[in-house]
């Protein structure tokens, strides 16, 4: 689909795939409890792989960075040479829906907004085979964070993942997989703003500039536009959820 290429390159051009922040990374990562000194790591849908770096700095261990796009992976193991976390990341370009490793096989899985392309719930299923016992689950997943939200944001959302929920029912789902949730907090709205939709609408600015008259391209850019729109003017009704779980 044409369309995707300039999605690409919008999100080539940002140094996160998603809202995040490190010191949000740091937290969830502080919240397990006696994790190996040299822990084996699989961050599932690692982006540019801002949080693997993190989590390089952090763990000390071995982390498999998987990805299905390429160019993500490579912009990731450029910036893990230059800190010399290099040999600490594993690139692995595979689909999440065709990991191919053997069960209880990971002492911690990382994965920020990106578990869902699995769906939830098929995510911990997968992730609590390939844990092993005690093993962590430390994810960002998108929640609805206040009752009734207004018709535009459950139009977003329909679209975007008709699958959110809110944190109570992502409970529910997390203990009947066999985890216990350790803790989880919303990650802060800077973590979106700063971090994410600044960088993002200057380059659709860069990118609108470059792509002129060109209707598939201005209208890829446009949606991301909204989808600005929306979080401006909703967050208090919807963010991302850090959920820390342990294989039980
Ligand atoms: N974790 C990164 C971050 O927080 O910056 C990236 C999050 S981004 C919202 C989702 C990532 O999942 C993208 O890098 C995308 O390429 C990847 N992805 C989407 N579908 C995938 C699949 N089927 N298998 C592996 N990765 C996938």
């Amino acid at each position: 689909m044409e369309d995707m290429k300039y999605f690409y390159e919008l999100y080539t051009k940002l140094p996160r795939g998603g809202p995040g922040d490190n010191a949000s990374t740091r937290k969830a990562y502080k919240l397990m409890k006696n994790v190996p000194s040299n822990p084996n790591i699989l961050d599932i849908g690692c982006g540019p792989g801002i949080q693997t770096l993190e989590l390089a700095r952090i763990s000390k261990g071995k982390i498999i960075a998987l990805d299905n796009y390429q160019p993500f992976l490579d912009k990731l193991m450029q910036n893990a040479k230059k800190e010399g976390l290099n040999h600490q990341i594993i690139p692995k370009n595979q689909s999440m829906l065709e990991m191919d490793f053997d069960d209880n096989t990971f002492d911690v899985i990382w994965s920020e907004g990106a578990l869902y392309f699995m769906g939830f719930q098929n995510g911990l299923k997968k992730c609590n085979q390939l844990l092993r016992e005690n093993g962590y689950l430390v994810v960002t997943e998108a929640v609805y964070l206040l009752p009734d939200p207004p018709q535009p944001v459950l139009q977003f959302w329909e679209q975007e993942y008709p699958d959110i929920s809110d944190i109570d029912n992502r409970n529910k789902l997390i203990e009947k997989a066999g985890f216990n949730l350790i803790s989880h907090f919303t990650l802060s709205k800077s973590s979106w703003i700063d971090n994410f939709y600044n960088p993002m609408e200057i380059s659709i600015r860069e990118l609108k500039e470059k792509y002129q008259g060109n209707q598939i391209g201005l209208s890829v850019f446009e949606t991301s536009q909204n989808e600005i729109a929306i979080y401006k003017q909703y967050s208090d009704y919807f963010g991302y959820e850090f959920f820390i779980m342990q294989k039980t």
